[in-house]
């Protein structure tokens, strides 16, 4: 990673944030720049790839939420990350039968990975939509409902850790004889360190704390549109809910996966997905503090289960064979159950607040 060095070189060091950065989005080598990591024989797996019923679930909250904002005429439907936009596919199916819903709505789509983009374009060839490299372009002529599923855990953390007493940031340097890349810690200024102490106070010797600014200020822009036009975001991804003054819990989450196994975070750059729990105290406090009001946090599971997916997989059951049947429980199974997917994943909704 020449990128990386360079920075290193020239600065001493690159944080957590930084590497993410160059590892994940740099224009030539970067993971999620180039190649498609979603799928059985790539990187990992994500829950509308594993079952229909997923994006036909979200496309049930789409309409509730369309229902709540006054069933606006026009309304732009946007998500941020659509990946191989299996979500938005099974939410428009879904949907198809509630027409004013679907004559009404425009999609948006966010996205950076152009291989990706490629084969959102193909699948949605019959849908018009249109593309956004991040939040900052998307209008603000009409009301919005936003879905997020697995976005926010991509984004770059900032990563400290309590030792001695005083708060270190991580970042990556270089060993000075083997040239590899290596992790090391660098105080932060005693004012920063003070402001954790303060807003973390049970945090431990050994305590790692991670932040992700990047999703700060996505919320901060959403929040901002909701200023103007009436919306509703849905955020659904693995992540905890801790009040900061309360936490007790300080392990960190940073990982990377290739070809659905954890992989060592500095070998192989660029090509291994990095990612980190999303913090979802943090992104609700943010939503509060921009004047939005929130719902949640809640598992997946109960979420799922709240748009009636119990009783959809029932109905499609009924018209299956035997293998299609084991096929849809299986699927079932691995969203809801709470060793799988059903709890470590968390659902927020996020709304302007009513006028
Ligand atoms: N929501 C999809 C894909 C999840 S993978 C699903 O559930 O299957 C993460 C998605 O977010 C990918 O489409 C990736 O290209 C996109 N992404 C990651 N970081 C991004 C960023 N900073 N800006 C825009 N899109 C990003």
């Amino acid at each position: 990673m020449k990128l990386l060095r360079e920075l290193i070189e020239t600065k001493g060091h690159a944080t957590i944030a930084q590497f993410m950065d160059i590892a994940m989005y740099d224009s030539s080598q970067g993971y999620y720049i180039g190649h498609n990591p979603i799928g059985k024989e790539s990187d990992f797996i994500t829950a509308p790839e594993i079952s229909q019923l997923f994006g036909e679930m979200i496309g049930v909250y789409c309409v509730k939420a369309w229902n709540e904002l006054g069933c606006p005429k026009e309304f732009n439907l946007v998500e941020l990350g659509p990946g191989k936009a299996t979500l938005m596919l099974d939410l428009i199916r879904a949907t198809k039968h509630v027409e004013k819903f679907s004559q009404g709505r425009s999609i948006h789509l966010v996205d950076k990975n152009k291989r990706l983009i490629e084969i959102q374009r193909k699948r949605l060839l019959e849908n018009k939509a249109s593309w956004h490299g991040d939040v900052s372009t998307l209008p603000k002529d009409k009301p919005l409902i936003i879905i997020a599923n697995e976005f926010f855990d991509c984004l770059p953390i900032n990563r400290y850790i309590k030792r001695n007493n005083n708060w270190n940031e991580q970042v990556v340097s270089i060993l000075p004889k083997q040239e590899e890349f290596c992790f090391s810690f660098i105080p932060v200024l005693a004012h920063f360190s003070d402001s954790l102490n303060h807003e973390y106070p049970n945090a431990k010797e050994g305590a790692v704390i991670e932040i992700c600014y990047p999703a700060q200020q996505i919320i901060r822009d959403i929040a901002s549109i909701f200023q103007t036009q009436p919306g509703a975001m849905l955020i659904i991804d693995y992540g905890y809910d801790y009040n900061n003054k309360t936490r007790k819990a300080f392990n960190g989450s940073l990982q990377a996966i290739q070809n659905h196994k954890f992989h060592p975070l500095l070998s192989d750059i660029g090509r291994a997905d990095i990612t980190a729990h999303v913090d979802f105290f943090v992104i609700k406090q943010t939503a509060e503090a921009n004047f939005c009001a929130t719902k949640g946090v809640i598992s997946q599971r109960k979420f799922l289960e709240e748009q009636g997916i119990f009783i959809r997989a029932q109905a499609l059951k009924k018209n299956a064979n035997h293998e299609e049947s084991d096929y849809i429980d299986s699927g079932l199974m691995r969203l809801m159950d709470p060793m799988q997917m059903g709890e470590l994943f968390k659902v927020l909704e996020i709304f302007s607040i009513k006028n």
